[in-house]
C-alpha cells in the first residue's frame, strides 16, 4: 500500500539537523511509493531545500521569511498546518527534539489530528502505520497504530538510523507565501551554550557522569574519553544539581533523552528518571562501584569497578 509521509525538517541557524535525514529515510520505506513531502520553514533556508531529495524528499515546501528565523511553536505549527491541511497526508514526522516536543502537540490539537511522541520504531502493518514510542515516563514502551490521518508523529533522534545518501537525487522545491500568522511571543535573543560541537540528543557516543564523579574537577577525565571516542558527554541529575555539569547536559526523563549507538555511563546507580532519557540507546557500558546498581539489569557491558 502506498501512503503519502511528510516531513517536517528540522533545523537550527538554517543547518538542517541530521534527525530530518533519518526521518527522510524512514518516510521513504513506508511510503510504498506515496509522495514524501519535506516541510522547511525558518529564514535563509531555501538553498537547502533541494538537498534533502538525496536522502529521500519528492517534494519540498518551503516558507522562508525572516520573520521564522527565530523557532516559535505558535508560528510555525500555524505554518506547517496550513500545508498539512492542504496536502493531507496519511502521516506527518517530526523531530522529537526540544522543539518537537513543543511543536508536535500543538500541530495535532491545530489538525484535530492523532499524535504519538518520541517514536523509537515505525512500520507498515496492513493497511496502517504502527509505531512504537515509550510510556509511563519510558518504563514500558507501547505499540499504536492509526486508524485517521494525518498521524503526527515525533521520532526520537538516532533512533531510525541514516539511510544512504543517492546526491544525484534533488527534490522538486515549491515556495510557499508565509501567512504572516501573528504570534503572541517573540525571541529576543538565543544564548549559546559553551563551544560544544556535538549535539547531545544526536551524538553517536556518548560518556556520562554521575554522582560518582566525585566532583566537577573529575569531569575532564571523561570529556577526554569521549573526545577520543568522536562523542560527547552528558551527565545524570545529581551531576547537574551539583552544579558540576550544565543542565543542557542532563539525560533523563527531565533532561534530554537519547538514543546514542554507545553510552558509557561512568558513576550513575540508574534510577528510573536516568534510564527514561537512554535505556534505547543502543549499547550500554557501565562502570559502577555498586554490583546491585540497577544500571547494571539494562547495561549490555557492565564493569563492576572504579570508573578512575
Ligand atoms: P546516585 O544515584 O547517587 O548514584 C551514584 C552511583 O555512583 C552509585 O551507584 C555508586 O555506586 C557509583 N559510584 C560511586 N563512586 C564510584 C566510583 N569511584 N566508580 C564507579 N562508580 C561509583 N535523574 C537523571 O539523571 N535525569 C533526569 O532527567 C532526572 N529527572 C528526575 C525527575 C524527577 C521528577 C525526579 C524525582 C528525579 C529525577 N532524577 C533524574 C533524579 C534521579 O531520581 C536520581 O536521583 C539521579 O539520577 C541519581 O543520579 P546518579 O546516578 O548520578 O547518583
Amino acid at each position: 500500500m502506498s501512503m503519502s509521509i511528510w516531513v517536517i525538517a528540522e533545523q537550527r541557524n538554517g543547518q538542517l539537523k541530521k534527525v530530518t535525514h533519518e526521518m527522510l529515510g524512514k518516510a521513504k520505506e513506508l511510503s510504498g511509493g506515496g509522495e514524501v513531502v519535506a516541510i522547511l520553514i525558518g529564514s535563509g533556508v531555501t538553498s537547502q531545500a533541494a538537498s534533502l531529495g538525496a536522502y529521500g524528499a519528492d517534494k519540498v515546501l518551503v516558507i522562508d521569511d525572516a520573520t521564522l528565523a527565530g523557532y516559535s511553536g505558535e508560528a510555525y505549527a500555524a505554518e506547517a498546518a496550513n500545508l498539512i491541511k492542504a496536502g493531507a497526508p496519511a502521516a506527518v514526522f517530526l523531530a522529537a527534539s526540544t522543539a518537537g516536543r513543543e511543536l508536535g502537540p500543538i500541530l495535532a490539537a491545530k489538525l484535530d489530528a492523532p499524535y504519538a511522541a518520541d517514536c523509537v520504531r515505525a512500520e507498515v502493518a496492513g493497511d496502517s502505520l504502527s509505531v512504537i514510542h515509550p510510556v509511563f515516563a519510558g518504563k514500558a514502551f507501547t505499540q499504536v497504530t492509526f486508524n485517521a490521518g494525518p498521524a503526527i508523529i515525533s521520532v526520537r533522534p538516532n533512533a531510525f538510523g541514516l539511510p544512504g545518501a543517492d546526491a544525484s537525487k534533488q527534490a522538486t522545491v515549491e515556495s510557499k507565501p508565509f501567512s504572516g500568522s501573528a504570534s503572541r511571543t517573540k525571541v529576543l535573543e538565543v544564548l549559546a551554550g559553551g563551544g560544544e560541537t556535538i549535539d547531545l540528543t544526536e551524538a553517536e557516543i556518548i560518556v556520562s557522569g554521575g554522582r560518582g564523579m566525585k566532583g566537577p574537577e573529575n569531569f575532564p577525565l571523561i570529556e577526554a574519553l569521549a573526545k577520543n571516542l568522536g562523542g560527547t558527554t552528558g551527565a545524570s541529575r545529581a551531576a547537574v544539581d551539583a552544579g558540576w555539569q550544565p543542565h543542557g547536559k542532563q539525560v533523563g526523563q527531565t533532561g534530554k533523552v537519547v538514543s546514542p549507538n554507545l553510552y558509557i555511563a561512568c558513576g550513575i546507580s540508574g534510577s528510573i528518571q536516568h534510564m527514561a532519557g537512554m535505556s534505547s540507546s543502543k549499547c550500554i557500558v557501565a562502570i559502577n562501584t555498586d554490583p546491585d546498581a540497577p544500571i547494571f539489569k539494562i547495561a549490555d557491558y557492565g564493569i563492576v569497578g572504579d570508573l578512575f
